[in-house]
């Protein structure tokens, strides 16, 4: 029997607080209450002072991808374990097939790689390509393996990009199945004209990836995927929302009742889009990714959808690369490999700029971070909650503790980090991951193989999230 007691904290869900010990036992939630005793061999985690949370659900993440001729910097077990650093104990990442490669296939080679995770970990499949064959496996994927949530890109024209008439077979195969439709939500030909436009002006420095991908490409696509999931009847989520016209079109969808759920990153909270004319072309290619940074005015508009709840999950799009890997684009913008890091900062980064920042709560801290993204993807009431039942999966926070970001003391596997230098407040002391104290104040015992796969339920029929 294994048994840990986190003692003396205050607990909070997204729902509210409370002061209580909480015991784990053998991997789950066994009692919560006042003066809980430890049995002998029971380990004590002391929470005096300290905000007792779910673990964090990372529901974007790209972990050993292989992309623009090289791999994301951090492997399953890399990657999870930062990861479980910062108090993020399940990830859902994306299984990535070749075009026309069976999507069965490729999620067998995803699950090889998975093997060595040190969280739990779930997956969303990419409808990389469209025909018959990949219409009829999404049946195998979503009954036999738990795959029920598929993303359609309507970026990367001559990539990943789908026409709109497949991208409705797709959503309407979605429907069918009970599973949710989402989309990386970007107007791929536009981008590819704007690409084109700005190598023709001879600017092939990481700038041209900002100027060719406006907000405005973000927004028109983001409208046109609801359009497309409102005739179709789907739910859909939309992955990495970064622009004000994106989350004006989710929010007016939600008021007239369509169902569509958000995300946002916390990266497009908080960093603009000077970046990317910054000198040093390490610093700048670092922090290419697709959508790019914004412009500081949208930082406002996305905070307020997060308040407002439009924008009611958070993820990373973790999908990070060192800068000798960025140097690929060292000459056009457009072989820069796109990604940052964050598995490990997403906690820290939300709660300082967040909760610090009087913008959220500690219970919205916990439903942004955890609990809606468990209910969105169905890993809930499993995940994301403290009840007696569920996985243990918590964090221990203190939000009096201090740390500053640095690729030199990440575990993230790479030497750059799109926070160096900031310093927060409100720091994950422990990290409790079903039942294992994988985070130790400072202490890492992450483990590969650990982490257990997390198959998931269609949604019976149209989706009816609970967010
Ligand atoms: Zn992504």
């Amino acid at each position: 029997m294994n048994e840990i007691l986190i003692r003396g904290g205050t607990l909070v869900t997204a729902d509210g607080r409370q002061r209580a010990d909480l015991l784990c036992r053998d991997g789950l939630i066994a009692e919560i209450g006042e003066g809980l005793d430890a049995g002998a061999g029971t380990e004590v985690i002391d929470a005096g002072g300290c905000f007792v949370m779910p673990g964090g659900i990372d529901p974007h993440t790209h972990l050993q991808l292989p992309m623009m001729g090289t791999v994301v910097a951090d492997d399953f077990y890399t990657g999870t374990a930062a990861a479980a650093a910062g108090g993020t104990t399940a990830i859902i990442d994306f299984v990535g097939p070749e075009r026309d490669q069976s999507p069965l296939e490729a999620l067998a080679i995803w699950q090889d790689w998975a093997d060595k995770a040190t969280i739990d970990y779930g997956f969303h499949m990419t409808v990389a390509w469209w025909g018959a064959r990949f219409s009829e496996e999404m049946e195998a994927l979503v009954r036999q393996h738990g795959i029920t949530s598929f993303k359609f890109f309507l970026a990367y024209k001559g990539g990943l990009m789908l026409p709109d008439a497949e991208i409705i077979e797709g959503f309407m195969r979605c429907r069918e199945l009970g599973a949710l439709a989402q989309v990386h939500a970007e107007n791929g030909e536009l981008i590819a004209h704007l690409q084109a436009k700005a190598i023709a002006a001879g600017i092939t420095s990481p700038l041209g990836h900002a100027l060719s991908r406006p907000s405005i490409c973000e927004g028109e696509a983001t409208g046109r995927a609801i359009a497309m999931a409102e005739i179709v009847d789907v739910p859909l989520y939309v992955v990495h929302v970064s622009a004000a016209q994106a989350a004006d079109a989710i929010r007016h969808a939600q008021g007239r009742g369509v169902k569509v759920i958000a995300e946002t990153l916390p990266g497009f909270l908080a960093i603009d889009d000077s970046v990317y004319r910054h000198p040093d072309f390490d610093f700048a290619a670092g922090h290419v990714m697709s959508p790019p940074y914004r412009p500081r005015e949208h930082q406002a508009a996305l905070w307020q959808a997060v308040q407002d709840g439009t924008l009611s999950t958070t993820g990373t799009d973790h999908c990070c690369f060192t800068k000798a890997q960025k140097q690929l684009g060292e000459h056009d913008f457009r072989k820069i490999p796109n990604g940052c890091g964050g598995i490990e900062d997403r906690l820290h980064v939300l709660w300082h700029l967040g909760v610090n920042g009087g913008r959220i709560t500690p219970e919205q801290f916990v439903a942004l971070t955890s609990a809606n993204a468990a209910k969105s993807f169905n890993l809930w009431p499993r995940k994301g909650r403290l009840e007696v039942g569920a996985d243990a999966d918590v964090i221990v926070l203190d939000p009096a503790r201090t740390k500053t970001l640095s690729a030199a003391s990440q575990y993230q596997n790479t030497d750059f980090s799109v926070w160096e230098g900031m310093q927060v407040q409100g720091v994950v002391m422990h990290t409790v991951s079903r039942g294992a104290h994988l985070w130790a104040d400072g202490d890492l015992r992450s483990e590969p193989g650990r982490g257990r796969y997390l198959p998931r339920t269609p949604f019976g029929g149209p989706y009816q999230g609970r967010v």
